[in-house]
């Protein structure tokens, strides 16, 4: 079960969709407190209201995690309702897919600014909350959802990869920095994956691409399937750290 999680105080990115609203619905399901992190307020503030609905407790707190200032303001808030954080969730991110010859530099830093510096913002933001957590005996988690594209070679993703390459890269270090600390590390690579995703693709046959994998991946997971996993990886005993996880549609 996923006892572990009563009493704990989350904070998730991306919570506005897809693997992030799942994770936040299903830990707050388990008696954690969870602050909801993405731009888009209104979808921040209905999840906030389903989840205060079946009982649970979130807090809606719009931030963009490309903007330092916005992420500082993100973390007084959090701090100011709940106090420190002991999980944190890195969910928020975007996939724009082109050739790197179509040159399209917009994409590159907008994809590194918010997979790579956005979950350094958060990180930094929260870093003390969990080593202290961790320092007063309490279990303390920091989950980054990478991508299967890490490692997988896919025409078009040469920048979203590399992103999620250095994600995956920056979990394995940090662990060795935290893990003696007792906070762990979680580094998440889930393969195909129905969620909203890839609606920000601009390139036609890219975009079709896609759209021909989840016709022949049926059934791709579900942002439930990784938000079991994520609950899952958080309630183990404090001393037990998945560190590493692929999570493949069982036809990918
Ligand atoms: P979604 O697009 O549904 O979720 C992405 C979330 O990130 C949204 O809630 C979005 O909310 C938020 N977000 C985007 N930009 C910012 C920003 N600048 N500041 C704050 N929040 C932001 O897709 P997924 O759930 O699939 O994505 C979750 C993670 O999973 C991503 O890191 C993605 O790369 C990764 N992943 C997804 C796979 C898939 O097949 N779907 C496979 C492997 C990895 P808002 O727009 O309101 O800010």
């Amino acid at each position: 079960g996923f006892g572990g999680l009563a009493g704990r105080t989350a904070v998730v990115t991306g919570a506005a969709s897809g693997m992030g609203e799942a994770t936040a619905q299903l830990l707050a399901a388990h008696g954690a407190r969870v602050a909801l992190l993405a731009r888009r307020a209104d979808r921040l503030a209905e999840l906030a209201g389903k989840i205060a609905a079946d009982g649970g407790e979130a807090l809606a707190v719009p931030v963009d995690v490309t903007d330092a200032d916005s992420v500082a303001a993100a973390a007084s808030r959090v701090h100011e309702v709940y106090g420190p954080a002991d999980l944190v969730v890195n969910a928020a991110g975007v996939m724009l897919a082109n050739p790197v010859d179509a040159g399209r530099t917009d994409e590159w830093l907008r994809m590194l600014d918010t997979n790579v510096a956005g979950v350094l913002r958060i990180i930094d933001a929260f870093r003390d909350d969990l080593l202290a957590a961790a320092a007063a005996g309490r279990r303390a988690d920091l989950v980054n959802v990478s991508s299967i594209g890490a490692h997988a070679v896919f025409p078009g993703y040469a920048v979203y990869g590399a992103t999620k390459a250095a994600v995956t890269h920056l979990s394995a270090v940090l662990r060795s920095e935290f893990g003696p600390r007792d906070v762990r590390v979680t580094n998440i690579e889930p393969g195909l994956t129905g969620t909203e995703l890839g609606g920000h693709i601009d390139n036609p046959e890219l975009a079709a691409q896609l759209g021909g994998m989840f016709q022949v991946i049926d059934p791709a997971l579900s942002a439930a399937d990784i938000a079991d996993l994520i609950a899952y990886v958080t309630s183990r005993p404090a001393h037990v750290n998945l560190r590493q996880i692929v999570v493949l549609p069982t036809r990918q």
